[in-house]
């Protein structure tokens, strides 16, 4: 019955279809209110960019399923204060660091099954909890537990204008298999993501540089319900130019290429631009710490591409790519097929591997190993590109989601021109900017989606039944 809803009246309308939605859709339900969720993209690509996912950043004070010893507030938050360069809300970070240990039993309580974390350049078992099946579980996990809960869902349903009036939202305007409808909601939950699968705006955030990024995810994501929010005048918060960004292999389709199309393997390599020249020290820290910075690096070189190099030392060191790299014995061999000038490439490596030294090569850990003498310096994992076979890999800019959104305060609730509106709450992507401010924290999307969800799904249904109370 997905597109053949009971009425056109509602308790909570929640707009979208990924984590933070499902998770105010299910506490809605669980609260005993009549819960509709508005899913713009079909069926089958349901679950947004939730269901690119694979673990959730955790608080925990000891062992908690398969994180292993501690992960206290002071370390979460000094960790988000190091990524953000202080640029967060200070009571929204500790809010949802502090809830997010309650959520995992939680999690585990409506369906999601969690696995010991994954090996590789991300290595993340104390810290974040890996999903069983990823986030492709996850989704399914949560829409069977609210349909058992009754929650009704419609597919292919873009929200295109909210009816505010008197500070409160009345009514929508949706696009349901093509059909106009409106709808009637006494609470609305807006968790409908950021605007990245909109090229038009991230090129007028952006310039026209943008026109060259890919889209990690979701091609649903358009921030139509944020501008539409803020055309009313709700409350800004973020930087339209900051996003969560990293290398992806250059080959990526435009949209929804996920994980797999990561590239983990820069704190082994050179990485060099378009005109084969090196432009940042590529083991600056450990990759958990640093792959969220590749993304804006390479966004800033000629044509938005970049070209990563490893030699065989290397090669099995991370997690493999979906995409074969090209392979050549030599390095002019590599440039020639990658199109690299030759002069400039083979002017490079040797610069290179003349600034390396000798020492102990730990590749999961910080070991000094630093270049000498060569601009920029390399200042961890630096061993000559020497070894043949050769491998490259092109590199683009991959999206993974925007920061501007709507400002809530600690209720999930939504800022209007004149306070909150009193029956508007937002969560995840939507809402992220307020703790996000620059950079990221792996993992820590899911969180604020987890925690804002919950909240808003509460809040909601709190109103409503003070509505039923009063009426
Ligand atoms: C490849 C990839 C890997 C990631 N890995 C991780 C990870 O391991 N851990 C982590 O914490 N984070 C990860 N993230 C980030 C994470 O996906 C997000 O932070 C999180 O999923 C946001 O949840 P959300 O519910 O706000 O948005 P989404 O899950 O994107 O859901 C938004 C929903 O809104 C719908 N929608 C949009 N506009 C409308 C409209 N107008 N009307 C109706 N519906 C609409 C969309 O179809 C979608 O269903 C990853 C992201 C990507 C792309």
């Amino acid at each position: 019955m997905d597109n053949n809803v009971s009425s056109t009246h509602w308790d909570i309308v929640i707009v979208g279809g990924g984590n933070a939605a499902l998770c105010a859709a299910i506490e809605g339900a669980s609260a005993g209110q009549r819960v509709l969720m508005l899913e713009s993209a079909p069926r089958v690509y349901r679950g947004g960019n939730s269901r690119h996912t694979r673990n959730f950043r955790c608080m925990h004070t000891g062992p908690l399923a398969h994180l292993t010893d501690d992960y206290g507030e002071a370390e979460y938050y000094d960790d988000l204060l190091r990524v953000t360069a202080g640029k967060t809300d200070e009571a929204l970070a500790r809010l949802a660091i502090r809830y997010s240990e309650d959520c995992l039993p939680w999690m585990q309580a409506q369906g999601v099954r969690f696995q010991p974390s994954l090996s590789g350049t991300l290595s993340l078992s104390r810290t974040n909890a890996f999903f069983l099946g990823g986030g492709k579980a996850l989704v399914n996990a949560y829409y069977n537990r609210a349909a058992d809960l009754g929650v009704e869902v419609l597919y292919d349903a873009e929200v295109t204008d909210i009816t505010l009036d008197n500070n409160r939202f009345e009514t929508l305007q949706a696009t349901v298999d093509g059909q106009s409808v409106t709808l009637r909601g006494r609470s609305i939950v807006l968790a409908s993501g950021g605007f990245q699968a909109d090229l038009d705006w991230l090129a007028r955030a952006w310039g026209p540089a943008a026109r060259n990024f890919l889209i990690r995810g979701t091609p649903y994501n358009r921030g139509v319900v944020l501008k539409n929010m803020l055309d009313q005048g709700a409350v800004s918060v973020g930087d339209p130019t900051q996003c969560h960004a990293v290398a992806i292999d250059g080959r990526a389709p435009q949209f929804d290429g996920g994980i797999v199309t990561r590239l983990d393997c820069v704190p082994f390599s050179v990485v060099v631009n378009r005109n084969g020249e090196r432009f940042y020290d590529e083991g600056e820290d450990v990759w958990p710490k640093r792959y969220a910075i590749w993304g804006r690096l390479v966004a800033a070189q000629p044509d938005q591409v970049a070209y990563v190099i490893i030699d065989a030392k290397s090669i099995d060191l991370f997690m493999p790519s979906l995409y074969p790299p090209t392979t050549a014995d030599s390095i002019a061999a590599l440039g020639a097929a990658m199109g690299i000038p030759l002069d400039t490439l083979t002017h490079t490596i040797t610069t290179f591997n003349a600034g390396c030294r000798d020492g102990d090569f730990f590749p999961t850990e910080l070991d000094g190993l630093a270049t000498e003498g060569v601009h920029p310096p390399k200042t961890n994992w630096a061993r000559p590109i020497d070894t043949p076979p050769f491998y490259g890999f092109s590199l683009k800019p991959g999206v993974t989601f925007t920061y501007l959104g709507l400002q809530v305060d600690q209720t999930a609730r939504v800022f209007g021109p004149n306070g909150p509106y009193d029956n508007v709450w937002a969560a995840g992507e939507i809402m992220a900017g307020s703790i996000l401010g620059q950079g990221y924290l792996a993992g820590f999307g899911m969180t604020i989606g987890t925690v804002f969800g919950r909240i808003a799904g509460q809040q909601a249904a709190a109103s409503v039944a003070t509505f039923h109370s009063n009426s």
